[in-house]
């Protein structure tokens, strides 16, 4: 049985949690191989620097080394502590020089940003062995993970990842050593730090987690799991113990901050379950996400909602009939690399859905789409994206009716609907306004019952 455990910012954030997850770990049965953010703050800390090329650097290097050595202090001491001040010496040489490192280099930030991670491994290790654990800190170069894409948007390989693991890894578990494997990073062709977008750690695990065939997934993080909506909005919302790969997703992407959006997949394509745990109560069972369906009898599992959106609405004649013009758009707007949350079309307009943040930039680079193709377009602010997802959602008939009721109960307008690729959500837009009714609403009718 090989578990991955995969821990974030927070779990690994001072000396007591450093302690609290190294329990954790030591509890666990079996093999295991943990995967880590960096310590919390320390990536925004490390973003700041890359974005702030003024900062003194030697003031830099000092305020990242206190940091960790602050907290190093509460953990070691004796020949721990010296010992892991060799290490953590040497891994300091290697942040100045990535600090100090060409601007222009386009991997300057992620080999800057991906630091963090090294030094957070370094320190649990240490832990454990302390405990009288056998453990390393192990970073993704030396663990065979292997990345491609473009700077600080990188995806794993997955198949070159399982090749590298396989041989690098996995002789570790079979002596009984608990690898601590840096998040957020893997390395290109080049052999250069390629990070996989903020929050990556969670995929890095679930990588991680495919690339070995581990029997389970467990992501440790600061809340219980997923909940059947925001408890600030429904106080009685409820924890959600179990749901599907598809749903999770949907969730995931559309609104709840548990997990990672892209954690899914890797986990996915091999039925490898996973499950969101509290580091602060190990004892509560968490989330558990799998491949399996269950019917349930309440038609909803879960109502998120992704706030702060716009609508652009472009409209040319017979737009429907110029198919090359609705993918001109949509290069338009990829170039910008600006997210669409939604789509839809009709004879003479296309609408978009994306965040208010974005409207500048996604209608300057509108404008520069030639021909005067465009007659007008129409922008309406603050609207807010509702993710409805419940199990096999879309094959029970008459659900939308069952919904857009629910909605009309609230009193809201709905201003775009899409499904959710996969069969387990139901997406629309409504003013920002009525966001909190339609949640609640929703949730009161189709979820309570539930579990
Ligand atoms: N440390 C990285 C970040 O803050 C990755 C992660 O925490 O998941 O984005
Ligand atoms: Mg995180």
């Amino acid at each position: 049985m090989i578990t991955v455990m995969k821990f974030g910012g927070t779990s690994v954030g001072s000396a007591e949690a450093l302690k609290r997850v190294a329990n954790i770990i030591a509890q666990k049965e079996g093999e295991k191989v943990v995967v880590v953010s960096a310590m919390s703050g320390i990536t925004n800390f490390l973003v700041n620097v890359a974005e702030n090329p003024q900062l003194n650097l030697d003031t830099v290097v000092d305020q990242f080394a206190e940091k960790h050595l602050m907290t190093a202090a509460q953990l070691f001491e004796g020949d721990t502590y010296e010992e892991f001040r060799t290490e953590f010496d040497s891994r300091l040489e290697k942040f100045k020089k990535a600090v100090s490192a060409d601007r222009n280099d386009p991997y300057y930030v992620d080999a800057l940003t991906s630091q963090g991670e090294r030094f957070s491994s370094l320190m649990l290790a240490y832990v454990l062995r302390d405990m009288g654990e056998k453990s390393v800190a192990i970073t993704s170069e030396d663990a065979g993970i292997y990345a491609v894409g473009a700077p600080t948007s990188g995806s794993a390989d997955l198949l070159i990842t399982a090749s590298g693991m396989t041989m690098k890894v996995k002789p570790l578990l079979a002596m009984g050593v608990i690898p601590i494997v840096t998040g957020f990073y893997g390395i290109n062709s080049e052999g250069r730090p390629l990070t996989f977008g903020r929050g990556g750690s969670d995929y890095s695990a679930a990588v991680v987690a495919n690339a070995i065939d581990a029997d389970m997934l467990e992501i440790w993080t600061d809340v219980d799991g997923f909940m059947s909506a925001d408890p600030r909005i429904i106080p009685d919302a409820i924890k959600i113990d179990e749901m599907n790969f598809g749903e999770a997703a949907e969730l995931a992407y559309f609104g709840a901050k548990v997990l990672h959006p892209r954690t899914i997949e890797p986990v996915r394509l091999k039925h490898i379950p996973l499950k969101v745990k509290n580091s602060f109560k190990p004892d509560e069972p968490g989330t558990l996400i799998h491949h399996l369906r269950k019917s349930k009898n309440a038609l909803l599992k879960s109502v998120a909602a992704k706030t702060d959106l716009s609508i652009i609405t472009i409209s040319s004649a017979e737009i429907a009939y110029r198919p090359a013009m609705v993918a001109r758009i949509i290069d338009k707007i990829a170039e910008i690399n600006v997210i669409i949350y939604s789509i839809s079309t009709s004879l003479s307009t296309v609408a978009f859905l994306v965040h208010n943040n974005d409207v500048k930039l996604t209608l300057r680079q509108l404008n520069g789409l030639s021909g005067g193709d465009i007659e007008r377009i129409d922008v309406k602010n603050n609207v807010a994206l509702i993710c409805a997802v419940g199990d096999n959602l879309l094959d029970k008939c008459g659900v939308s009716g069952d919904i857009f009721s629910a909605v009309k109960d609230a009193e809201a307008n709905v201003e775009m609907i899409s499904e959710g690729a996969s069969d387990v959500s139901l997406n629309f837009v409504v003013p920002m306004s009525k966001v909190v009714d339609v949640v609640r609403t929703l949730h009161e009718k189709y979820i309570g019952e539930a579990e």
